[in-house]
C-alpha cells in the first residue's frame, strides 16, 4: 500500500478502516495521477477527537507561538511553489503558471495570518455603572470542519486554515474528492511545520458521511465551506440543528459590463482574465457579458482576436492559456448550454466546439467560445455554466442593464468597464455583489474581503474578514 496517499489524523498518516481507495485521473490525458485512500465519516469522527483534544492547547498557546508555525509553513509552501503547481496541474487540468500563482496566493494567505494573529484585539467598554468595568475578548470558536472544492486544491484549503489556526482553532479538513494529491502534499508540509499533533487532521473520501458526521458531530463548532450552492444549503441546514457557525462561498453568475466609452483593450483583457483563467472554473468567474450596442462589434472582435492567440492544452505545458475541464460531465454541461444556446438562436462568434484532434481526444476540451444574440431564455444565461464561453448580450441603457445584472438569486462577483468616473462610484454603490471589479477583471488578493451577497454565500474570507469567521465575542463584566 505504499503507493496509496494517506490521510493525515493526530499527527499520524493513516489509511481508510475499509481499504478503499480512489484514483486520480489527470483531465487533460486520462493518465493515472496517483492513488488516495478513501475513508468516511469513521476517519472523520477520529480527526474530530483528535481536534478536540488538541484544542485547549492551541488555543491558549501565545500569538507569537501560533504565528510562528504559520510562518514556517509559509516558507514551506513558498519553497514547494514548482512541486504543488505541477500536482494542482496534474490533477485538475489547470495550466502551470496559473497554478504557480494559486500556490503563491496560498503561501501569501500563511504569511499574512502568521502576521494577522498578532493582532486580535479585545476591548473595554465605559460602564454605566460606576462599580462594574466592561471588558470584550475575543476568542477561538472551537473545533473547525472545513470542506473544499477541487477548482482551486491547495488556496482554498490555505483560506481556510490559515486563518482558523490563526485564530486559535484546531482543524479538520476535508478536500474533494478529486483533488486530494496537492493537499495532501500541503499536509505533508504542515507535518514538517511542527504543528502540534492534532491541530490540524485531513480525512479524504466520501463527502456524504463525512459531511454528515462534520454536522451531527457536537464537538465540531464551525463549518467552512466553499462549492456548490445546493451543497452549501444541505450543510447549513444540518449545522442549524446545533446552531452551529457556518461560512459558506457558494455558487456565482458573476456579469461583465462594458458601457460604450469603456477603454476595449482593457476590457478585452479584463474580461479574457476573468472568463478564461481556471478554464472558467471559477465562482467568480463572468458568466453574462453585457457589451453597449454601440461598441459590441468591435468588442466581439478584439475578443475573437485575442481568443484566436490563446493556446488550448495539457495544463503543465509552460505555455498553455487554457486546459481541459475538470471531468467529462464538466465538459458536457458547457456543450449542453452551447448546443441549448444555439438552438434558440444564439450565434458563434468564436469556437463552440469540443476539441478532439490529436492529444485533445484524450482529455476534456472545449474550444474558448463566444456566443452572441443570446437572449434571457438559453440556459446559459440563467445558470452557472463553469467553462470557457462567453454568452453575449447588448444594452443601450445603463438602468436597465444593472436591474438585468441584478436579477438573479446569486451575488458573488460583477465586474464593469467604464471611463466614466461618476458611473464607477454608481456602479459601485449599485450592483449586489460582494465584490465589484471596476476596470478589473481579476480582483482577489489575500488582504480583500472575498464573499457574496444573496445565495452566493454567508461570511468572508481574507484578511481581517477572515479572522473574524473564526472568533466568539466574549462579553465579561467585573463588579469592582
Ligand atoms: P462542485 O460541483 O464544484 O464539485 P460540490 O459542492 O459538489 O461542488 O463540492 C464541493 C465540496 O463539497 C467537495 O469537497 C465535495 O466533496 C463536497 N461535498 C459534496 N457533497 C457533499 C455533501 N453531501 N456533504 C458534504 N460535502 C459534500
Amino acid at each position: 500500500m505504499s503507493d496509496v496517499s494517506k490521510m493525515y489524523i493526530n499527527g499520524e498518516w493513516v489509511t481508510s478502516e475499509s481499504g478503499e481507495t480512489k484514483q486520480i485521473m489527470n483531465p487533460a490525458t486520462g493518465e493515472l495521477v496517483g492513488t488516495a485512500s478513501f475513508g468516511g465519516g469513521q476517519e472523520a469522527k477520529k480527526a474530530i477527537d483528535a481536534a478536540h483534544d488538541a484544542f485547549g492547547k492551541w488555543s491558549r498557546a501565545a500569538a507569537r507561538e501560533r504565528s510562528k508555525y504559520l510562518y514556517k509553513l509559509y516558507e514551506l509552501v513558498r519553497d514547494h511553489r514548482d512541486e504543488l503547481a505541477g500536482i494542482i496541474s496534474a490533477e485538475m487540468g489547470k495550466p502551470l503558471r496559473e497554478a504557480k500563482g494559486e500556490v503563491l496566493g496560498a503561501a501569501d494567505n500563511f504569511l499574512w495570518y502568521a502576521e494577522e494573529v498578532k493582532r486580535v484585539y479585545g476591548e473595554t467598554i465605559p460602564s454605566s455603572i460606576p462599580n462594574k468595568r466592561i471588558m470584550v475578548l475575543r476568542q477561538a470558536i472551537g473545533v473547525v470542519a472545513a470542506i473544499t472544492p477541487w477548482n482551486f486544491p491547495v488556496n482554498m484549503v490555505a483560506r481556510k486554515i490559515a486563518p482558523a489556526l490563526a485564530a486559535g482553532c484546531t482543524v479538520v479538513l476535508k478536500p474533494a474528492e478529486s483533488t486530494p494529491l496537492s493537499a495532501i502534499r500541503l499536509f505533508e508540509l504542515i507535518e514538517q511545520a511542527g504543528f502540534p499533533k492534532g491541530v490540524v487532521n485531513l480525512v479524504v473520501g466520501d463527502p456524504v458521511s463525512i459531511g454528515k458526521e462534520f454536522m451531527e458531530n457536537e464537538k465540531v463548532q464551525k463549518i467552512g465551506f466553499t462549492g456548490s450552492t445546493r451543497v452549501g444549503k444541505l450543510l447549513m441546514e444540518g449545522a442549524a440543528k446545533q446552531v452551529k457557525r457556518v461560512s459558506m462561498e457558494l455558487g456565482g453568475h458573476a456579469p461583465f459590463i462594458v458601457f460604450e466609452d469603456a477603454d476595449l483593450d482593457a476590457a478585452a483583457d479584463g474580461l479574457f482574465e476573468s472568463k478564461f483563467r481556471n478554464t472558467g472554473q471559477m465562482c467568480i468567474s463572468t458568466n453574462r457579458l453585457y457589451v453597449h450596442e454601440n461598441v459590441a462589434s468591435s468588442f466581439t472582435e478584439k475578443l475573437a482576436e485575442r481568443l484566436k492567440k490563446a493556446k488550448v492544452g495539457d495544463g503543465r505545458n509552460k505555455d498553455t492559456e487554457i486546459g481541459p475541464l475538470v471531468n467529462e460531465q464538466a465538459l458536457n454541461k458547457v456543450l449542453d448550454h452551447i448546443e441549448d444556446a444555439k438552438n434558440k438562436g444564439a450565434k458563434v462568434a468564436h469556437g463552440g466546439n469540443r476539441l478532439t484532434d490529436g492529444d485533445y481526444a484524450k482529455g476534456f476540451y472545449c474550444e474558448p467560445t463566444v456566443l452572441v444574440d443570446v437572449t434571457t431564455e438559453m440556459k446559459i444565461y440563467q445558470e452557472e455554466t463553469f467553462g470557457p464561453v462567453v454568452p453575449m448580450i447588448t444594452f443601450t441603457d445603463e438602468a436597465a442593464v444593472v436591474e438585468h445584472a441584478n436579477n438573479t438569486r446569486f451575488g458573488l462577483a460583477a465586474y464593469v468597464y467604464t471611463r466614466d468616473n461618476a458611473r464607477c462610484f454608481r456602479m459601485a454603490e449599485l450592483l449586489e455583489y460582494g465584490i465589484v471589479g471596476i476596470n478589473d477583471g481579476s480582483p482577489t488578493q489575500t488582504q480583500a474581503p472575498f464573499g457574496g451577497f444573496k445565495e452566493s454565500g454567508i461570511g468572508r474570507e481574507g484578511g481581517k474578514y477572515g479572522l473574524e469567521e473564526y472568533l466568539e465575542t466574549k462579553f465579561v463584566s467585573f463588579g469592582v
